[in-house]
């Protein structure tokens, strides 16, 4: 039976539904270091073998914040400016990839082990995209 954690954004905008295909304290949390996700105090994490779903109310409240090498869609909702996950386009398998914010899941603080801070800017786009499709999971957003 998949574990399915609920999450979202503060003022219900931006909904999320991750399904896991193994115990959530078994994923790594990771602190991305990058200026962006410092500034949100970031903790990430996916499943590459499970998946999210995001659910979004008003798309119009919705902004993709791009930057680096804007490849990336930081999905940060307008309407309460919570940071819920950043997705890509996997051109090769036509596919949406994409993490889920650690903050946002409704779930208790005592059950996210503490995060490992992790650098990717000296990374070119080929690694960056290597490295996603084996971290990171689909995602199907609605
Ligand atoms: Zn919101």
């Amino acid at each position: 039976m998949p574990e399915i954690i609920t999450g979202g954004c503060h003022c219900g905008n931006l909904k999320l539904k991750f399904s896991l295909s193994k115990p959530f304290s078994e994923l790594p949390i990771r602190a991305c270091q990058c200026s962006f996700c410092r500034k949100h105090n970031v903790r990430a994490t996916a499943d590459p073998d499970g998946k999210l779903d995001i659910f979004i109310q008003d798309k119009t409240k919705l902004s993709k914040y791009h930057m680096g090498l804007g490849v990336t869609d930081f999905l940060v909702c307008k309407e309460c400016g919570v940071y819920v996950s950043a997705v890509m386009l996997d051109q090769e398998n036509n596919e949406m990839i994409g993490n889920c914010i650690v903050n946002t899941l409704d779930i208790e603080q005592d059950k996210i082990q503490l995060s490992e801070a992790a650098h990717y800017d000296s990374e070119s786009a080929e690694s960056r995209l290597e490295r996603r499709r084996s971290r990171w999971m689909k995602v199907n957003i609605v």
